[in-house]
């Protein structure tokens, strides 16, 4: 599909189609090339007028065929009429943001859409793309602006004898309830923005345990890889999987070494790091050299949990594969006996893994803040309003409306509304082209 969005729109139709068709209506078409006559293709066109269109803006849809010689054909063709040029990535989505058809907030739930693996996630992004949180904050920094508006009548017109003295105190009585459900909202646990990131699982135990061989085998199950690929520092293997619909970050430590290459170094500093980041860590020994698997060495992260994983089961024929304790030896949760190499025991620590992710996101349900970003700025305004209350006593009224201010600005960030200029760049970026 090939999209246009912008006041030459409609003169961009007219020209490629020779009309431009009812609104919201398809129309078959014959694309032609503005010069030669000759027919490209024949298309499916649409016609969206602002402001009823994606962008707010006039924008122009064309359906085609899809091949190469036909989309370079038809961009050449778009690209002589004036006023025509290639989108940037992520511009349909920007300029929706620019007319106010979507905010901020709605900006990064439609990327985390896009971005969606699992059905968790799609979930989770589909809500904040109707606006979820940023409804929520409207009505926060709506509610807040009324707030200091009582206390900016009191403060103006303090002198004059009509005006009720206790303006101040609904004020403050809203910002406390604001507070609250702002601190509420906080209070998650940052599920929302794990499920963005999926539940964090790191492999760890001795050399040649068996630890790459495992990943390997967890990776290579169709049902459950989504995708491969190299962590983003060189010490780490990340494999992203779909557990009963909730997303599973494997990361594989076996390349964590000590050296003496300073580059290296730090590379092993965030490996280390992004493991003892992990919610849960499968500690993986060798059965055959230790049968007992005792955690011994275990110098590693502090995880809230850890997994005992006793593998190469093969290669002792008396002890059951699978075989699953739970309770307490050292701080291991949760024993399993498996063989990486022929595969005896997955089954089981596959539907332990699920079963713990499914635990663990079980209340993302209602998670409100899916970002650092969020999280950030619901912060700052609780702060602010936790400010604005510390002055209640001293009766400063310009302290407080000060504080109260700030923390709308806050709120207005969250969801684009004010001075945003500097992390726009960084949010659009992550868009490709005709979005
Ligand atoms: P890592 O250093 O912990 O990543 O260990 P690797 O995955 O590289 O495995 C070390 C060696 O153990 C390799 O030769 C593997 O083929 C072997 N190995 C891994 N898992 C099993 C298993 O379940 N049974 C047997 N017999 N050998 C295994």
């Amino acid at each position: 599909m090939v999209r246009v969005s912008g006041p030459q729109a409609g003169a961009a139709l007219k020209a490629l189609i020779g009309r431009v068709p009812e609104p919201r209506k398809a129309a078959l078409g014959r694309v032609r090339d503005l010069r030669s006559g000759e027919v490209i293709d024949e298309a499916l066109a649409l016609w969206f007028p602002a402001p009823h269109s994606e962008t707010g803006e006039d924008v122009a849809e064309l359906q085609l065929h899809g091949g190469q010689a036909i989309i370079t054909g038809v961009l050449e063709a778009l690209s002589r009429i004036d006023g025509c040029r290639l989108a940037e990535p992520g511009e349909f989505t920007r300029r929706a943001f620019e007319n106010g058809k979507l905010d901020l907030t709605e900006v990064e739930g439609l990327a985390d859409l896009i971005a969606a693996e699992t059905e968790a996630q799609r979930r989770q992004a589909y809500r904040q793309l109707k606006g979820m949180i940023g409804d929520r904050a409207e009505d926060w920094r709506r509610r807040l602006i009324e707030a200091l508006a009582l206390i900016e009548a009191r403060i103006d017109f303090s002198d004059e004898a009509d005006v009720p003295e206790n303006l101040v105190e609904p004020a403050l009585q809203a910002a406390r309830q604001l507070r609250g459900e702002i601190a509420a909202s906080l209070a998650d646990g940052g599920r929302g923005e794990r499920l963005r990131e999926g539940l964090v699982v790191a492999i760890a135990g001795p050399p040649n345990a068996g630890k790459s061989t495992l990943l390997n085998r967890l990776a290579r199950r169709e049902a459950a890889i989504v995708s491969p690929y190299p962590g983003t520092t060189r010490d780490v293997i990340e494999v992203h999987l779909d557990l009963g619909g909730y997303p599973v970050t494997l990361l594989d430590t076996a390349g964590i070494r000590d050296s003496d290459d300073p580059v290296e170094q730090e590379g092993v500093r965030r490996a280390r790091e992004r493991a003892a980041a992990a919610d849960l860590v499968l500690w993986v020994t060798d059965l055959s050299v230790d049968g007992k698997g005792s955690i011994e060495g275990f110098a590693g992260p502090t995880a809230p949990e850890h997994w005992l994983v006793r593998n190469k089961i093969d290669l002792a024929a008396d002890a059951a594969a699978g075989r699953s304790e739970s309770g307490s030896n050292g701080g291991i949760k949760h024993s399993l006996t498996i063989s990486a190499r022929t595969g005896a025991g997955m089954d089981e620590l596959i539907a332990a893994l699920t079963m713990h992710a499914k635990t663990y996101f079980a209340s993302t349900e209602a998670a409100l803040v899916t970002r650092a970003r969020h999280r950030r700025a619901l912060e700052e305004t609780g702060a602010a309003l936790g400010r604005a209350l510390g002055q209640s006593s001293g009766g400063h009224e310009e302290l407080i409306a000060e504080e109260l201010r700030s923390a709308a600005t806050m709120l207005g960030r969250l969801t684009g509304r004010v001075d945003v200029e500097d992390i726009l760049d960084v949010i659009f970026r992550d868009f490709c082209i005709g979005k």
